[in-house]
């Protein structure tokens, strides 16, 4: 049974110029330990979708179900939300400053979140808790970290310290938006196998969030690519990277820095922009980008149906459904 199902969600934001329509209608699920990516340009609804999933969104329009074992996430109140947000469901941002507060020690905030979820723990028992899960993310010397304040840090243990946030109470899920984007390329690697070291020793399951496809590669089971707010492609790992079908999925493995392509003068940046949610184009919203754009293509949006012959490879697009190769360029992504 999946830990998480999503049904149908819609995200919506009223503004003076229209109904930005953030996700348009996104279905997926997530089971116990296994990891999924959702991957997609800045705009594509990826961090939208699992911000109103998780109730950070108060001001949107938001319709359909996240059902977490047994229980509508959409449908809970905020004090019941919150109590599961943080313990059974954690989040890893981008930007680990948005969550640590600089006028506080690290070890404390660690602490103070394991006791605010958790008030049978005592201060000494908190802190130890602290230190063990600052030793657990690499941090060196945690005896000693544990009272540095988050600007005694480099971006990198910031970034480690987050993780150890999110691990304190043993969560079942982990959302991790977009967790390396910061960092420079060394540290995104080791933060990159840090998570998934972690999730598979603690057997969580994991939904990493980004827009690059390169950071997929040796962490994700499944790969779910948005774009305009809707799945447009939907395969396990291997599957997306050596049988793309959706174009919108092969113009971001041929942009990947350091693909075969990118090693020989030929990266290829998706021409245009992702378009306006308020005004999205009709039928499959990526004709505007399309190389393969027909007239069908304009009048009529494409369901997700699955790829011929290829077990749960799913695909929104009226290419026929038979997997578009990318040959050489494959190769160029580690697995
Ligand atoms: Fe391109 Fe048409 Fe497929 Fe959309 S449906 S990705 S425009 S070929």
């Amino acid at each position: 049974m999946s830990l998480l199902e999503v049904k149908d969600l819609k995200v919506g934001f009223p503004t003076a110029d229209g109904l930005v329509q953030a996700v348009r209608g996104l279905s997926f699920s997530v089971d116990p330990g296994r990891t999924l990516a959702i991957v997609g340009e800045s705009g594509s609804g990826k961090t939208v979708s699992t911000q109103a999933i998780l109730g950070l969104l108060p001001e949107a329009d938001i319709s359909g179900s996240a059902v977490f074992e047994g229980v509508d996430l959409l449908r809970l109140d905020e004090e019941r939300l919150r109590r599961i947000r943080g313990s059974e469901i954690s989040v890893i941002f981008q930007d680990p400053l948005t969550s640590l507060h600089p006028l506080y020690k690290v070890g404390w905030q660690i602490a103070e979140m394991i006791r605010v979820h958790d008030p049978g723990v005592g201060r000494a028992q908190a802190r130890r808790r602290a230190v063990e899960l600052l030793g657990m993310v690499g941090i060196s010397r945690p005896d000693r970290r544990v009272d540095d304040y988050p600007h005694q840090f480099s971006g990198g243990m910031r970034q480690r310290a987050m993780i150890a946030m999110a691990l304190a109470l043993n969560p079942k899920l982990v959302v991790a938006d977009e967790p390396t984007t910061a960092l420079d390329a060394t540290v995104q690697a080791q933060i990159l196998d840090l998570i998934a070291g972690l999730q598979r020793e603690f057997d969580i399951a994991l939904v990493l969030i980004t827009h690059d496809l390169g950071v997929v590669a040796g962490v994700a089971d499944e790969v779910m690519v948005m774009y305009a707010g809707l799945p447009v492609e939907r395969a396990d790992r291997r599957t997306i990277y050596y049988r793309p079908h959706h174009p919108y999925t092969k113009g971001l493995l041929e942009s990947i820095p350091g693909s075969t392509g990118a090693r020989q003068g030929r990266l290829r940046p998706i021409p245009g922009q992702p378009p306006s949610m308020i005004a999205v184009p009709s039928g499959c919203a990526f004709h505007p980008r399309c190389r393969y754009a027909m007239p069908v293509c304009v009048a009529e949006r494409p369901p997700l149906g699955r790829v011929t012959g290829d077990g749960d490879h799913a695909s929104a697009c009226w290419l026929p459904h038979q997997a578009i190769g990318l040959g050489e360029e494959a190769e160029a992504v580690r697995l």
